[in-house]
């Protein structure tokens, strides 16, 4: 007797399957090309002998074979783009892609995307125009600077600066501002990656002027200052106010490069948030060339902005490496209905996401907690404690790493020893990034946090936690 297990199954044949009619609507769906190369695999990997264990039972007919295959061919085409929501606290998250942007801007988007614009080209002359035009004159309005130039991001603003302005020469910088921003930015590699000499001057804690006036010389090509975005020197420090850096520099014919990180176009302490330098502030006391985000604290999409001296812009314009950093029409679109919002201050805070997440009052934020905790505590049953409780969100991107924004989270402790609680949390954490529109917070102190600064959508949120049912027990 043979060993049934070991019997290949008997398989309808690819062509037959392809015409079957429980196999029409995915030839419809996704195209007759991708259902074939989706049903061969499929019958490929059931002759496998590893599956004919598990084949017994099921009779693979035509209707079976065709909803596996469907559940293939779905997963396949989902998107790897994915919605979630960002209950994490904070809020421009680099890896949930920072600033949402406002609905004016995602209308200019969608115009930028549908039809042919002037992106490169001028209206009133009929001539070939120059796509930073786009956005010079309310970026002069906004920031007092002669001139700008945009490109990818404030990395390539960066890079771009530093290698149109200082290349083959010395860059003279202070040993407190060699910063490293997440992953692979360190302002060293990336002056060194831009053909300038990093001449390092003072010390991390105390720099003086007389440190920069020391390693002045003929080979010297810019000095730079870098906004210590992501930490904070305390105590015993010393460090030379951008005016007295800028005039030092000028006396020497020297310009002053200002990476700003984020850089704010208005003083956020209007809105009670925490003291962020600003770009006019900056030129203001001297600086040549700033340097900032897009999709930082000025809440619009991925950019870099060089704004400054008009001679220096220019030459930064003329430098080939501009072309290949440069940014496409729809950031640009976008960058421009944000900037515009900025011509109304008073109004800002209800325009613009970013500026209105930040500044959410921390007593709505906990009446929401408390509205949702019942529903949440209910879905979960009796495996976890629910609490609404106020919790502290930071900005992020490297705003203001010290300063915490009075915030209210949903706190979920699972009712379990102490040793199995990791697990506990991890299964929830798990589960609820596995909903349809993935939930993500963090875990802290053996709980596992929402922060709700960021819920928008709370018919969206809500709607989908019946799928959670079970999983806090299980977890
Ligand atoms: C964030 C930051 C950068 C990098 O900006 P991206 O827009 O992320 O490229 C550079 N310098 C400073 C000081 C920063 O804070």
């Amino acid at each position: 007797m043979p060993n049934p297990a070991s019997s290949p199954p008997r398989l309808p044949s690819v062509d037959s399957l392809l015409h079957s009619p429980a196999c029409q609507p995915l030839a419809e769906r996704y195209g007759r090309d991708a259902l074939l190369a989706t049903l061969r695999q499929l019958l490929d990997d059931l002759r496998d002998p590893v599956h004919l264990g598990q084949l017994d039972a099921v009779e693979l007919t035509a209707q079976v074979l065709a909803g596996r295959a469907g559940e293939r061919l779905a997963n396949q085409h989902a998107s790897r783009v994915r919605r979630v929501f960002n209950l994490t606290g904070t809020v421009l998250h680099t890896n949930l892609g920072r600033a949402l942007l406002p609905e004016e801007a995602i209308e200019a988007v969608h115009q930028a995307a549908r039809y042919p614009l002037n992106l490169e080209f001028d209206l009133q002359t009929g001539k070939r125009g120059d796509r930073d035009d786009l956005i010079e004159g309310l970026i002069r309005e906004l920031t007092g600077a002669e001139a700008v130039t945009v490109v990818n991001n404030n990395a390539a603003a960066v890079l771009l600066a530093l290698n149109s302005l200082g290349a083959r020469k010395e860059g003279i910088i202070s040993r407190g501002e060699l910063i490293e921003i997440g992953g692979a930015f360190r302002s060293p590699d990336i002056m060194a990656r831009a053909g300038v000499k990093l001449h390092e001057v003072g010390t991390t804690n105390r720099t003086h002027a007389r440190d920069y006036e020391a390693a002045i010389g003929p080979r010297s090509g810019l000095l730079m200052r870098v906004h210590t975005s992501n930490y904070s020197i305390q105590g015993f420090t010393a460090q030379v106010p951008t005016v007295e850096l800028a005039q030092l520099a000028h006396r020497h014919g020297l310009p002053l490069l200002e990476d700003l990180g984020s850089g704010s176009l208005l003083d956020l302490t209007r809105w009670g948030l925490p003291a962020e330098p600003t770009v006019l502030q900056a030129l203001i006391d001297g600086a040549d060339i700033v340097t900032f985000s897009g999709d930082k604290l000025l809440g619009g999409p991925q950019a870099g902005l060089i704004v400054g001296r008009k001679d220096l812009i220019a030459r930064i314009k003329k430098n080939p490496l501009k072309r290949a950093l440069r940014v496409d029409k729809l950031t640009l679109a976008a960058l421009e209905a944000v900037l515009g919002l900025y011509r109304d201050p008073e109004r800002l805070a209800e325009r613009l996401p970013t500026l209105r997440l930040l500044t959410r009052p921390q007593a709505d934020i906990l009446a929401q907690a408390e509205r949702l905790r019942p529903l949440l505590a209910q879905v979960l049953g009796d495996g976890w404690a629910v609490a609404a409780l106020p919790a502290l969100s930071m900005i992020g991107s490297g705003s203001q790493p010290v300063a915490r924004l009075p915030s209210a989270a949903l706190c979920l402790t699972p009712h379990a020893p102490k040793r199995l609680r990791g697990r506990r949390l991890q299964g929830l954490e798990a589960a609820l990034r596995a909903l349809p529109i993935p939930v993500l917070g963090r875990i802290n102190d053996d709980a596992l946090w929402l922060d709700l600064r960021q819920l928008d959508d709370e018919m969206a949120w809500l709607t989908q936690l019946d799928q959670l049912q079970g999983e806090g027990r299980a977890g």
